[in-house]
């Protein structure tokens, strides 16, 4: 018997110091009052193990001060644990510090026992011939007890109240306890007086560790989940919809039951209902999610549909459930969001990179049609911007954007790629060039009293290479600009590979310029200017660019497009310089020779050009006389009574004044009469032109003689033959200038030739 319960305390005791460890090493809410409870249940089985075991009288009695004091520790943990586990308020607990007070005095007077004998002494007796040691209880005995049950019941009475306040669902977390410390206490009563020699009751002290051990820490009162997952699932926003087996609807939460305006004892009719509203979707065996959208009062509603299947534990379908969620006002959102990433939002036209990803789809998705790309550019927007004013302008968009809507074909797309320009791709067989034309010439924008003509150039791309990135395509369309920036009249113009070229050159020969003046690449070549007697008494200063790739560039090459991107006048200065250096020679040389040097238009805007050759000559201390300054017609179209002033300023400065090229543009008659200039510069490329000789010889007789009346001398260059020079000179004709006399030549060839 003894040996039997010895081993049954000794699995207890592992039992208890197991769950003990456990709880110390838990985390959650009571483990700290759980694992002291735990700890202090130790000392009472071990105590009794002691005095089962024993046979002399100093053990049993060290194993009764064990299981005494012991017990005084199990009723202040359980106490401690009870005011925690049923959240006792605060203002009960003062009580507690009284209660530890008078077990102190317990422990103390168990203490003293040995000398005093106040609370028990040992009595022999023997059992299956073994020597027991029974107790006698004294009065500190009579104390010991009355306290520890005054404890115990005040634990019964905290756990039966929180049990009897509690939500029933939550009670058995304190009824189970509540009852295992019922039967601990009444245990321990039955063996305290039925006074058998072992404890029994310290079976009871296990249950009663490992039943508080468990519903502390382990247990989760699945009848509350169930019930919280019910409500969830019936007062979810989402329609939930549980299907048998069999995919018959069992149950729909009422957010279901008003989407498919069911009722609960209409449920056989969901799936029809569902049918109805998302068209047929599958209602077995499968997991799948769908997207569907209905119309509801004229608006659009989303929904995302989710069947989800239910397993039983042997992987065997036991039912499904079906999940319909509204996020229209998500995907309403999204679609704003995407509609203000792909949209501007003053034109509402597509941006940039949106019209781009479109403009690639479109060809891509049609390989066997030809599509053109077009660049729209506002000349000189920045103008409107600031003569008018912002809103203006922004108006002035906003009419464009309306243009291009009603201009282009329904297969169209279009966009605004950046400030004042657009984007547009349309098959090419849709593009109707001469209606462009037509209404470019005429687009004003009207508000209200105010009205601007706007000149808007539109460059076009067809594309020949759809392996080309879009922004190439449409960096394409822009290049064919450059050919038409300059118009007026023309407003649409097609990118092609020489116009490719022309751009790339321009750019290639123009980052090279400032090298190229640098290290004297570009040089003045010399044509001699004679006169009636065909005797040289001048030249004409004329550049040329000896490129070290490229070889011999005439100014053909890359005069005209300095001038369009105004660089020209780096050539022009030093070329006066050279001028200069030359004439500064000559004068030392003793050589009675003039030059004339070429002014560009661009020159005027960037330049105070009387000042600036004023200055060189000064410089170089050379006669104004003989540095003639040529000047061509078009510079009188703009701001023609300034002009007018820098040449009177030349006139009076010394120099000799020339109108160049005369005839060749809008040159008008009445124009000579004011123009302050020495000599008039005829070309016979230009009067050859004409059709009828005869007319042209008539008209030229009578510019030389008119200018001759007005005190202009008349020069004709470009004079290739003796029959030519002969008529000119019968005309009255007094300088030339042509191959018939000379080519321009280097410098030194010129002094060579003509000492
Ligand atoms: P331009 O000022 O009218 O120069 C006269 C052009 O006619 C020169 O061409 C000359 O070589 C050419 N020429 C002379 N005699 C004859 C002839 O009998 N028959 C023919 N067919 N042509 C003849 P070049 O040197 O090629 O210059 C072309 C244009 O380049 C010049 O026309 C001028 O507008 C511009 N240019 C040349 N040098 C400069 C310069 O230093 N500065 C500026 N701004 N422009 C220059
Ligand atoms: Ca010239
Ligand atoms: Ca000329």
């Amino acid at each position: 018997m003894r040996i039997q319960y010895a081993v049954v305390f000794v699995f207890l005791i592992l039992a208890l110091a197991g769950c003990a460890v456990t709880a110390y090493r838990s985390r959650k809410t009571y483990s700290n009052q759980v694992a002291r409870l735990l700890t202090a249940l130790l000392p009472p089985v071990i105590g009794n193990l002691i005095i089962i075991i024993s046979t002399n009288a100093v053990l049993s009695e060290i194993g009764y001060y064990v299981y005494f004091i012991g017990m005084d520790c199990v009723v202040i943990t359980s106490l401690l644990f009870a005011r925690e586990y049923c959240e006792m308020p605060e203002r009960y607990r003062k009580m507690h510090t009284f209660i530890f007070w008078l077990c102190s005095v317990d422990v103390l007077q168990f203490l003293l026992n040995p000398f005093l004998h106040c609370a028990f002494t040992l009595e022999e007796t023997e059992i299956e011939g073994y020597a027991y040691f029974n107790f006698i209880p004294h009065i500190g005995q009579t104390y010991h007890r009355i306290l520890d049950y005054a404890i115990v019941l005040s634990v019964i009475a905290i756990l039966f109240l929180k049990m009897i306040r509690t939500p029933r669902i939550y009670a058995e977390r304190y009824s189970v306890v509540l009852a295992v410390s019922v039967l601990t206490a009444l245990w321990q009563t039955l063996y305290i007086f039925s006074r058998v020699p072992i404890n029994r009751s310290m079976l009871s002290f296990g249950v009663y560790g490992i039943a508080i051990f468990y519903f502390a820490l382990v247990y989760r009162p699945m009848r509350l989940m169930d019930r919280m997952l019910a409500n969830i699932a019936s007062e979810m926003p989402e329609a939930v919809l549980f299907f048998d087996a069999g995919s018959r609807c069992i149950w729909a939460n009422s957010a279901a039951l008003s989407l498919l305006t069911l009722k609960e004892n209409t449920l056989e009719d969901a799936i029809e209902r569902l049918n109805a509203l998302f068209g047929k979707l599958e209602y077995n065996c499968t997991e799948w999610c769908a997207r569907r959208s209905i119309m509801t009062d004229g608006e659009p509603k989303y929904y995302v549909l989710e069947m989800h299947i239910v397993e039983d534990t042997n992987q065997k379908r036991a039912g499904s459930f079906l999940s319909i969620r509204d996020n229209t006002e998500e995907q309403l959102r999204l679609k704003k969001e995407f509609y203000n990433a792909t949209h501007d939002n003053l034109t509402a036209l597509y941006t940039k990179e949106y019209l781009f990803e479109q403009v690639r789809t479109i060809v891509e998705s049609s390989p066997a049609t030809r599509f053109v790309v077009g660049y729209m550019d506002v000349k000189n927007f920045k103008f409107v911007n600031d003569v008018f004013s912002r809103s203006f302008g922004d108006y002035a968009l906003m009419m464009i954007a309306a243009w291009i809507r009603r201009m282009m074909p329904e297969q169209a797309i279009y966009g605004r790629l950046g400030g004042d320009t657009f984007g547009i791709c349309l098959p090419a067989d849709l593009l109707d060039r001469a209606a462009f034309e037509d209404e470019l010439s005429r687009f004003t924008v009207k508000d209200g009293a105010r009205e601007y003509h706007l000149l808007i150039h539109l460059g076009l791309y067809e594309i020949t290479e759809p392996e080309l990135s879009i922004s190439v395509m449409f960096d394409r369309a822009h290049f064919a600009l450059t050919k038409i920036k300059e118009e007026y009249q023309t407003h649409t113009a097609f990118y092609d590979d020489t116009l490719r070229g022309e751009v790339l050159w321009s750019q290639h020969i123009s980052s090279q310029l400032a090298d190229a003046i640098a290290n004297r690449e570009l040089v003045p070549y010399l044509q001699p200017i004679v006169d009636a007697q065909g005797k040289v008494i001048g030249a004409e200063a004329l550049v040329r660019w000896i490129h070290p790739k490229h070889g011999f560039l005439p100014p053909g090459r890359f005069v005209p497009l300095l001038e369009k991107n105004g660089m020209i006048v780096e050539v022009d200065k030093y070329m006066w310089r050279c001028a200069c250096e030359i004439l500064a020679r000559w004068k030392q040389e003793g050589r009675d020779l003039f030059l004339s040097v070429n002014i560009s238009p661009k020159d005027f805007y960037f330049l105070d050009v009387s000042a600036y050759i004023t200055d060189l000559a000064a410089e170089f201390g050379i006669d104004p006389k003989k540095l003639r300054i040529e000047i061509t017609e078009t510079i009188m179209m703009n701001e023609s009574d300034d002009r007018m002033k820098v040449l009177s300023r030349f006139r009076e400065a010394g120099f000799i004044v020339e109108m160049d090229d005369f005839g060749s543009g809008y040159s008008s008659l009445n124009l000579l009469k004011d123009m302050p200039v020495d000599v008039l510069k005829l070309d016979m490329k230009f009067l050859n032109r004409s059709e009828n000789s005869e007319k042209a010889k008539t008209i030229l007789r009578n510019i030389i003689r008119l200018s001759e009346e007005l005190g202009i001398t008349a020069l004709t260059e470009g004079v290739e033959t003796e029959t030519q020079f002969q008529m000119l000179l019968s005309m009255g004709c007094a300088l030339f200038q042509g191959f018939h006399f000379a080519k321009p030549m280097p410098v030194d060839e010129f002094d060579a030739q003509y000492s």
